[in-house]
């Protein structure tokens, strides 16, 4: 057996599509688009290039996008204070402060600063504000990566009602509104995390089991129930010749972009699975476009949010 492929880069381009005309049409009412106000700290690379695909994909869907850049030095003060400016700002209806913040910041920064955010622009669903609508199940703002998935099993005719779900992954922002988009879509749903007992056994009993743990190819055919559908968030990137030879054997087409690249995007599930599974996310191509889409969804509810409440 062949697991079906959830296409996200397809799904992301057709809810882009849906956006663009209710972009424009708030454009013209609004006389202004939609805006959103980036904040990066520090020179992380991965940070700089997710940063710039938001800004591109934002612009392209005719949204304001404006980056602001604090150095690596920058004090929870001054980010603090670009957090205020943005709350104040009558053109940005967003705010999304890129994580990871540098670890001199301190532990709790990125508590603090996401607290922060007025939670009518906090299009990254992080305030405990919008946590709590999202656990009542009374929605406003949900984080970006749970909502693409709910999007990708959706679209894609996955059943959710019923199901037997396993999420493995309990992080703020991605296992734990993960688990309960899937609950509040009426599946039963367990969530695992590093101190489940016999974590195979638990997840093959998933008709839908989503991974986000950020482990390459962790999830191996003893997770996997026959049939079921399986959702790929980690994602990561290796350089690591024998974990990259444990997923991809020498001579297979990724091993040999791997050999050109020195490097391999990969997630966390085990790419034999596809063997086992009836459908799969697969990455790259799977969640990863779809929480970028999701970023400009929530920009622009957030837009029309404000926008009646004037
Ligand atoms: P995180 O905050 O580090 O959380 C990881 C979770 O995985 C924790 O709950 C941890 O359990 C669990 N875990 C770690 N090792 C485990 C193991 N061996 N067995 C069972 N559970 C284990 O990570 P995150 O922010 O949720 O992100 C997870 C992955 O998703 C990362 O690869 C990240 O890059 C990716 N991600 C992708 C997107 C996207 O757009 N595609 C967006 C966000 C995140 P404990 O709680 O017990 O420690």
């Amino acid at each position: 057996m062949s697991a079906r492929v959830l296409d996200g880069t397809a799904v992301a381009n057709q809810i882009r599509g849906e956006l663009l005309p209710q972009v424009a049409a708030f454009a013209a009412r609004a006389g202004r688009p939609p805006g959103l106000g980036i904040v990066l700290v520090g020179d992380d690379p991965a940070s700089e290039i997710y940063v710039r695909s938001k800004l591109k994909s934002a612009g392209e869907a005719g949204l304001r996008a404006d980056l602001e850049r604090l150095p690596a030095t920058a004090s929870l003060d001054q980010l603090l204070t670009a957090v205020d400016r943005l709350n104040r700002s009558d053109a940005h209806d967003g705010i999304l402060v890129q994580s990871p913040l540098p670890a001199a910041l301190g532990e709790d920064a990125e508590r603090r600063v996401f607290d922060a955010v007025d939670p009518r622009k906090d299009v990254d669903g992080f305030h405990p504000i919008n946590v709590g609508r999202l656990v009542q199940n009374r929605p406003a703002l949900v984080a970006c990566t749970p909502s693409g998935v709910i999007e990708l099993l959706e679209r894609s005719g996955i059943a959710i009602a019923g199901a037997r779900a396993v999420v493995i992954g309990r992080s703020d922002i991605v296992g734990k509104p993960m688990s309960l988009l899937l609950l509040h879509r009426h599946a039963t749903v367990t969530i695992c995390h590093s101190r489940t007992r016999d974590l195979p056994s638990v997840a093959s009993e998933a008709d839908i089991l989503v991974s986000a743990i950020g482990r390459p190819g962790f999830v191996t055919t003893a997770f996997v129930k026959p049939g079921a559908t399986v959702v790929d968030v980690g994602i990561m990137s290796i350089t690591d010749r024998e974990t990259v030879a444990r997923m991809f054997p020498p001579g297979s087409k990724r091993w040999d972009t791997y050999q050109k690249r020195g490097a391999l995007t990969v997630g966390d599930v085990h790419p034999e699975i596809a063997e086992v599974a009836g459908a799969l996310s697969p990455v790259p191509g799977g969640v990863g476009p779809l929480t970028i889409v999701m970023l400009l969804k929530n920009t622009l509810a957030a837009a029309e949010s404000r926008a009646r409440a004037v």
